[in-house]
């Protein structure tokens, strides 16, 4: 449009010179003659050959404005096709990454849900033609939770990335690895031929993760529990497969089994968990929690002081549920606090109960992650310590060294109020986190208990029985008591006391029992010579390892 017009400069160079022209012509007129008149204006037209040159200028100024001008709009409409291709390009790569976004997980570049969920049903169609099967496995990182408070969400992101990379790198196409959300992952073995191949890919995934995962230089060991359904078997429809191999996943997680296929008696173990939160909750109000002692024994004197207190859930359906089958479920719905407050208070109560019987023994309470970082916390338990008439010495709270790590200030701030009112702290499945030494030893932290995956099989395995060795080395240094948990032998007993551990507890002196059992215990104890209760002092007086018996 442009090119094609007489450019508005060219004209107003034009209308200028043409002005110019003119007044230049009357000037010489009227200087020449002293008069203007039309003679006089043709004669200085005719005679000065200055206005000669200037009557050319009009011209000039034309072509010098058209040419200008049109230098201007190729360039603006070469600037125009640029930026318009440009736009276009950028249109491209925006429709792309919202195509991507909407099939493909962010942090892990793998497929999300959505296109897992499409790709299943693609291999289901594909299977039902051919007369092949499919398996689905769904996989979930053991203790994710743990290691993303402990380390921070950035560095959680940075492992969920790595495990993304190795799972890729042990699948191949056809077969299919996505991340379904949080630190689930799943993928699918399509035409199976035999079922059997599926295995050999479990393993493929379990060695992929074998080698420690760094993260700020720590070596961390990363376990996964895996769920398998296979179509048609256990489902002919994407979502009941997916829900199947989550059912299978969520058991092998509960028995530490690695991975499971699915089986329908895994269905009533892990009941629709919208349901369970409901009964929960209803537990909780209604009495339907029960709460279980076991001693802890001072492995030089005998004498049981303590008692941790684990809380049990009586289900109606599925019968008595341990706390690994709820607490995370408490954790995720905010059901944790109620909770807590149920057993804190029924803990107390039991305690107070002892003392009024003339028993001199403390009680253990365990806090989860949110229990310990509620600002209310060391209020509660004041007002819980004075409901129930115990003094603080006699209540012990038991946290995981994890949970130091999320927030330091926080926690150190908490416990410094509770330990300063005369409640003790204890650091339980110690061994199993990933604090740090040199703040664990500013914390108000009075004992350490030795987690009883390193207990369970000291007596036979060399490099557990040199970890608790060490635990206890650690925790003598650092001025704290130290217990081990998961002593379900004599010669674990007797192993822990030749290396100067303090306290015992496990399977060995009596499972978690009911206040009424306990009870009953102590006084079976007493009945066969192997327990005295002295002004309201309980010790073992029999079965105590000696020193020299090791
Ligand atoms: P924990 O605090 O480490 O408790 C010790 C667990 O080891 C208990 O399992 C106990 O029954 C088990 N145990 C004790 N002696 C032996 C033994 O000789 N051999 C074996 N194999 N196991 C032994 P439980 O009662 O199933 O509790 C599991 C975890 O649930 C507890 O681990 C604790 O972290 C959590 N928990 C229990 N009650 C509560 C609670 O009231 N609140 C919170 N937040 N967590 C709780
Ligand atoms: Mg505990
Ligand atoms: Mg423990």
């Amino acid at each position: 449009m442009l090119r094609t017009k007489a450019s508005k400069h060219a004209i107003y160079g034009v209308v200028i010179a043409l002005l110019a022209i003119v007044l230049a012509t009357l000037a010489v007129a009227f200087v020449q003659s002293s008069a203007l008149t039309l003679e006089t204006i043709v004669a200085a037209q005719k005679n000065n050959a200055a206005l000669w040159i200037l009557d050319g200028m009009p011209f000039i100024f034309a072509f010098w404005g058209q040419y200008v001008s049109s230098m201007m709009a190729y360039e603006a409409s070469a600037m125009l096709v640029d930026q318009t291709t440009d736009l276009r390009a950028h249109t491209v790569a925006l429709e792309a990454q919202a195509t991507r976004n909407a099939t493909h997980d962010q942090l892990t570049g793998l497929p999300n849900r959505f296109l897992y969920s499409d790709r299943l049903a693609q291999a289901i169609i594909m299977a039902a033609s051919e007369k092949s099967n499919v398996a689905v496995i769904i996989m979930d990182i053991d203790r994710f939770k743990e290691i993303n408070e402990a380390m921070g969400p950035y560095q959680g992101d940075r492992l969920l990335k790595q495990v993304a990379t190795r799972l890729q790198n042990t699948f191949h196409d056809p077969e299919t690895v996505a991340r379904l959300g949080g630190d689930e992952f799943a993928a699918i073995i399509p035409r199976l031929a035999q079922l059997k191949e599926t295995s050999q890919v479990i393993r493929k995934i379990e060695k992929a993760l074998e080698a420690p995962f760094m993260l700020e230089g720590l070596k961390i060991d990363v376990r996964a529990s895996m769920g398998v359904s296979f179509y048609p078997q256990h489902g002919t429809d994407a979502d009941t497969l997916l829900q199947r191999a989550d059912v299978a996943m969520y058991a092998a997680k509960r028995n530490r089994a690695g991975f499971l296929v699915y089986s329908p008696r895994y269905d009533e173990c892990s009941p629709q968990r919208l349901t369970l939160m409901g009964e929960l909750r209803h537990a909780i109000e209604n009495e339907g929690l029960v709460l279980h002692f076991q001693p802890k024994v001072d492995l030089k004197s005998g004498r049981i002081a303590e008692t941790e207190a684990l809380v049990r859930w009586a289900h109606p359906k599925h019968g008595l549920m341990l706390p690994d089958e709820f607490i995370p479920l408490a954790e995720r719905t905010g059901l944790i606090k109620p909770l807590t407050l149920w057993v804190l208070n029924k803990a107390l109560k039991q305690c107070g109960v002892w003392e009024r019987e003339g028993l001199q023994l403390g009680v253990a309470v365990n806090l989860s992650a949110q229990a310990l970082f509620d600002l209310e916390l060391p209020d509660i338990v004041t007002g819980a310590l004075a409901a129930h008439d115990v003094s603080p010495k006699r209540l012990i709270l038991e946290i995981t060294e994890s949970m130091l790590m999320v927030d330091k200030e926080r926690a150190l701030q908490i416990l410094e109020r509770l330990s300063g009112m005369g409640v003790r702290i204890a650091i339980d499945d110690f061994g199993t986190g990933y604090s740090s030494l040199s703040y664990l030893s500013k914390m108000p932290v009075n004992e350490i208990k030795i987690d009883k995956s390193f207990v369970l099989d000291m007596h036979e395995n060399k490099s557990n029985a040199v970890i608790v060795h060490a635990t206890i080395e650690l925790g003598h240094n650092l001025g704290l008591s130290v217990i081990g948990e998961g002593v379900e032998s004599a010669e674990s007993m007797a192993r822990l006391h030749a290396l100067g551990c303090d306290a015992a507890q496990g399977y060995y002196m009596t499972k978690p029992l009911d206040a009424g059992d306990l009870s009953a215990w102590f006084e079976s104890q007493r009945n066969s010579g192997l327990l005295r209760i002295e002004a309201g002092d309980i010790r073992l007086i029999s079965g105590m390892p000696q020193a020299q018996d090791v």
